[in-house]
């Protein structure tokens, strides 16, 4: 398990959507999650550098976790199904949430993160508690978000999941953003057709 976070964290890096070391990742444990450490370039981190809390943020073994630890502790507690999280910087995606709006559902791939949006947590600085509610409050039975001015949430029943989420949140996000820069009115799908998909998706393809 270590070692895929590591494996994870250095996709992520490599893929661009971690610059200046930002971002993490954690999976759940029976009695807590283990999550990457603060500031550490992932080229560098071994596998004794994750860091081991329990549900509440107590250590539990290991050093400095990731600053965003607020976060993931409280996505675990709010989402039974949460069994990994990967929190990106992802260009196009964090470009986007600086507009502060939603993903509409102008494709109907939006339905893998579970409903007609992906939507868009209100900011709050990142490290804090308020930054944690607010992300619950958005994910509200969705699997990915913006973060305001910030980045990306995903989440997965697997690691592969979540990361597999991530990297679609930064596809669909660079083409809205191709939509809104094109100036043309993208036609959004409506519910009853995003029902659909959602209801396709559910037996369809097991990696999220
Ligand atoms: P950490 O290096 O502390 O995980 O912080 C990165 C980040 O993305 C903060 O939002
Ligand atoms: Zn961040």
């Amino acid at each position: 398990m270590r070692e895929e976070i590591i494996a994870v964290a250095q996709a992520m890096d490599r893929a661009g959507f971690a610059p200046s070391k930002s971002g993490n990742v954690s999976v759940r444990l029976p009695d807590g999650f283990l999550i990457t450490p603060s500031g550490l370039p992932y080229a560098r981190t071994t596998p004794d550098d994750l860091v081991h809390l329990g549900f509440g943020g107590d250590a539990l073994s290991g050093g400095k976790p990731s600053s965003e630890w607020r976060f993931h502790a409280a996505i675990y507690a709010a989402r039974p199904d949460a069994k990994a999280l990967v929190h990106t910087h992802s260009p196009r995606a964090t470009a986007l949430s600086a507009t502060r709006r939603d993903i509409p559902a102008f494709h109907y791939m939006i339905a893998l993160a579970g409903g007609s949006t992906i939507p868009c947590a209100a900011y709050a600085t990142f490290g804090t508690q308020e930054l944690a509610l607010n992300a619950v409050t958005a994910l509200n039975g969705r699997k990915a978000i913006l973060l305001a001015n910030h980045g990306v949430i995903a989440i997965g029943g697997s690691l592969a999941g979540a990361w597999t989420l991530a990297q679609e949140v930064e596809n669909l996000a660079g083409q809205y953003l191709d939509i809104l820069a094109s100036g043309l009115d993208p036609v959004i799908l409506d519910e009853a057709e995003m029902a659909r998909v959602i209801d396709g998706f559910s037996g369809y393809g097991k990696v999220m």
